[in-house]
């Protein structure tokens, strides 16, 4: 009786009860008719969302602050609207990607984005400060092998310790030249 009574408490995590006698898939928003026990809940999510339904959630949770953090890079790099968390094609794409995944309300978008533009304005605000800095580029290539400058700045913070803060990450021009590198560590501090 043990695996049956997993499935079901595992069921309960991607629907809700809405009606006495309906539920609602939190992946894909369908409706479905609740008979009392879990079995049309279980086909349809087999079906629909692949078969994780045995599958603990220790994994989602390990990965959850990761891939929340991603999705919210996605939004502001790709310029999204945040609600792209309630539109039926993506939700059905990264449903099929991980099906234990709950994708972060707005809200929850909105928040992180505030959070990270709090932090780089501490950041900025400290820097200012501060009498002087050392900067340091490094070059990378990313997988795709485009080359990305890398500037980071080490300085002398208020209780006396040695801070590094990454500035930005540039995409590299293919000619790397002292001029090149000059104009965008320049760019970087007017930021
Ligand atoms: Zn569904």
């Amino acid at each position: 009786m043990e695996p049956a009574r997993r499935g079901r408490s595992d069921m309960w995590e991607h629907f809700n009860l809405i009606t006495p006698d309906k539920v609602r898939c939190l992946v894909c928003s369908a409706e479905l008719k609740y008979h009392g026990n879990t079995s049309s809940m279980i086909r349809h999510f087999t079906a629909k969302h692949g078969a994780a339904v045995n599958q603990g959630n220790t994994n989602q949770v390990d990965r959850k602050p990761k891939l929340d953090e991603a999705l919210v890079n996605m939004v502001v790099k790709d310029s999204q609207p945040f609600s792209i968390v309630d539109d039926c094609g993506f939700k059905e794409f990264v449903a099929l990607l991980d099906p234990t995944f709950t994708l972060p309300s707005r809200r929850a978008q909105k928040n992180m984005v505030l959070q990270i533009y709090e932090e780089e304005t501490k950041a900025k605000a400290v820097m200012q400060r501060v009498e002087a800095v050392s900067l340091t580029a490094d070059m990378w290539t990313s997988i795709n092998m485009d080359a990305y400058l890398a500037v980071t700045c080490h300085y002398v913070d208020d209780s006396v310790k040695l801070a590094t803060v990454l500035l930005g990450l540039l995409p590299f021009p293919e000619v790397h030249t002292a001029v090149n590198i000059a104009a965008a560590m320049r760019s970087l501090m007017e930021e």
